[in-house]
């Protein structure tokens, strides 16, 4: 038998871009509200607890991510903030809109969060990149309203980082990084933690080695950091030095899914847990089926707030695994409502229930179980249509009696703005 030793190949040239929304949340608001423009905005997390985004203007301010909303009062009504409660319709909704645009200007996309997405130009290299960046990023403007940032480099780790030179440096908002030079100028301003990948905990060991800069890591030997940061580590410098290492990533289909939320208040009685429960089952199956994935089990949690001292914790949960796996809505909170009824305790107060479909399979290619009976179909057709209908008319126009009407659990949100795309009662008004 012959080895042959491979010989190191060069990799073809990569380009790819990085597109950012600049301050997501805060610029969905404004895209109905203009007036907006230029003043501070923060939003708040679920139950209004803490920032979770700013403006540029309320970064300016000093108000910083995460601040509990309650100390940071007086800042806020004195420079005359603008608070909301988050609104996930809306910025799930002008997301969708985002990407599906990419998708008409651009072949090759990754979607990578919500507000992120990564380009694959490397047949583009003839083009002027620069333009090409900049017709996307007004016609998103237009089309959709939200400002972004566009970052291009030969690696997804050097388009992160222009990415974030062209938001904090540009006019443009668009910033080509291709040649060495200015790969070496940026990554020399840029501290190791804000390179991609690179966690904070990385970051302080980092510099125990003496590497302070993106550039110092980017200078750094692969194998040394391979040692001490495993492969991921040396990745990250590969990608510096322009070896491009990841691709663009297909969409993957989840393997759990989960649907929870805090109540608004604390919740004594099961009837509310119960509905609470169906409802996130609910939202967790709809997932499931868009991604034509059926659950074998489901875990289900209840817990007391671990913040009240004046009560002792507690948090349950239970996993019931189905003989057959389903995608089957009323199968699910049937079950979540039993295992509700098992580590339900009279006279505690709950704060927040939990549901996760777990270890999903692909609806085509499952195993089927010995004694299995048949699926009826017309049960896939009345779940499939019950999904559409909702999709068209709005959330839970069609919904299980499990669910319940009064919601009185729900989330504080007293200050989210309206659902102006995804509900037909809060579109907006013009006055003539
Ligand atoms: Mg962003």
């Amino acid at each position: 038998m012959f080895f042959t030793q491979s010989k190191p190949f060069k990799m073809a040239d990569k380009t790819f871009a990085l597109i950012d929304c600049n301050n997501f949340y805060a610029s969905c608001e404004r895209v109905f509200q203009p007036r907006l423009e230029n003043k501070p905005i923060v939003i708040l997390s679920n139950n209004d607890g803490c920032v979770i985004a700013r403006s540029n203007e309320a970064k300016t301010l000093g108000i910083p991510m995460g601040a509990p909303y309650f100390k940071f009062k007086k800042i806020i009504t004195d420079n005359k903030v603008h608070v909301f409660s988050s609104n996930y319709h809306l910025y799930g909704d002008l997301s969708e809109r985002i990407m599906t645009s990419i998708r008409m200007l651009s072949p090759s996309i990754e979607i990578y969060s919500i507000d992120e997405a990564f380009l694959d130009l490397s047949d583009f290299k003839h083009i002027n990149l620069f333009d090409y960046s900049s017709n996307i990023r007004s016609k998103l403007k237009q089309w959709v309203g939200v400002p972004v940032s566009i970052g291009i480099s030969k690696t997804k780790t050097l388009a992160k980082a222009a990415n974030i030179y062209a938001k904090k440096n540009t006019i443009s908002g668009v910033f080509d990084m291709r040649d060495e030079q200015s790969i070496n100028r940026i990554l020399n301003g840029m501290q190791v933690e804000d390179i991609w990948g690179i966690s904070r905990k990385w970051g302080a060991k980092l510099r125990c080695l003496g590497i302070q800069s993106a550039l110092d890591l980017k200078n750094s030997n692969p194998k040394n950091i391979r040692q001490n940061f495993s492969v991921v580590g040396e990745r990250i410098v590969r990608e510096l030095r322009g070896e491009s290492c990841l691709g663009l990533n297909e969409i993957k289909s989840k393997k759990n899914i989960i649907s929870s939320k805090s109540f608004g208040k604390t919740v004594t009685e099961k009837r509310e847990i119960h509905e609470a429960i169906a409802n996130y089952a609910v939202r967790a199956s709809q997932k499931m089926r868009a991604q034509n994935s059926l659950t074998q089990g489901i875990v289900v949690s209840l817990r007391t707030s671990p913040f009240d001292k004046t009560i002792q914790y507690y948090n349950q949960s239970r996993l019931y695994n189905f003989s057959e796996p389903t995608n089957n809505t009323s199968e699910i909170i049937k079950f979540a409502k039993l295992i509700i009824d098992e580590i339900f305790i009279q006279g505690l107060k709950y704060k927040k229930a939990e549901i996760m479909l777990t270890n999903l399979v692909d609806e085509n290619s499952y195993q089927q179980n010995l004694f299995s009976y048949s699926k009826n179909p017309k049960e896939k057709k009345l779940l499939n249509t019950i999904d559409q209908l909702n999709e068209t008319l709005g959330k839970d126009k069609i919904f299980y009696a499990s669910q319940g009407t009064k919601k009185t659990w729900t989330m504080k949100s007293n200050k989210r703005s309206n659902r102006y795309t995804t509900s037909w009662h809060e579109l907006k008004k013009i006055k003539l």
